[in-house]
């Protein structure tokens, strides 16, 4: 059975970072209406959130991917599980994700939807472990670094429990 030991990141660090990521995607926007893209389910809360400190018209929309591979580990070959609702073409979009680790995930789905033609197309994460990062993805906005810890909570889980921890917190066996 695995145990959250140390909270990593406090409820009042998250909702601090989380507003000033908001203001700086409203200044950086300005004038414009954009489109968050969620990466199902991890990025939940962290959108949920987000999207309330964003000042500008703002429309969701969601994906479901998985990566071949161990829940821990990711392969690099992303399937799709569930598409977009709605066509990207010509709309300034903002894929929000929990966590980038190896950055295989996001770099398939960034590729994936700039065919589609969207205006603009950027990316937004809460986490980001640098020390585990295998290809680059052009990351427009970080709420936290961390280091290469198995983090759950604010969404992230582990066998799809702990993502109602109102923290991030690193799971130890
Ligand atoms: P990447 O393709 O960048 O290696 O993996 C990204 C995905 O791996 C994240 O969206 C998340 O689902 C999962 N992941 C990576 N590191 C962690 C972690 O520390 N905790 C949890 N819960 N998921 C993680």
């Amino acid at each position: 059975m695995s145990t959250v030991t140390d909270i990593l990141i406090d409820e009042a660090t998250l909702k601090q970072r989380v507003q000033e990521m908001g203001a700086e995607i409203t200044r950086d926007y300005a004038g414009q209406s954009l489109l968050l893209i969620g990466v199902l389910k991890g990025a939940v809360i962290f959108l949920s959130e987000l999207a309330q400190q964003i000042k500008l018209p703002v429309a969701f929309d969601f994906m479901a991917v998985s990566s071949y591979g161990s829940s821990t580990e990711s392969s690099g070959v992303v399937r799709i599980l569930k598409d977009l609702d709605e066509s990207i073409e010509g709309r300034h979009v903002l894929i929000v994700e929990d966590i980038i680790d190896t950055g295989l995930t996001l770099d398939y789905l960034y590729r994936h939807l700039q065919n589609r033609k969207p205006a603009s197309i950027g990316i937004c994460t809460l986490l980001d472990k640098p020390s585990r990062r295998l290809v680059e993805v052009p990351v427009k906005y970080i709420g936290f670094q961390i280091p290469d810890d198995f983090v759950v909570g604010y969404g992230l889980d582990f066998d799809e429990r702990y993502r109602n921890l109102p923290y991030i917190g690193v799971l130890k066996p």
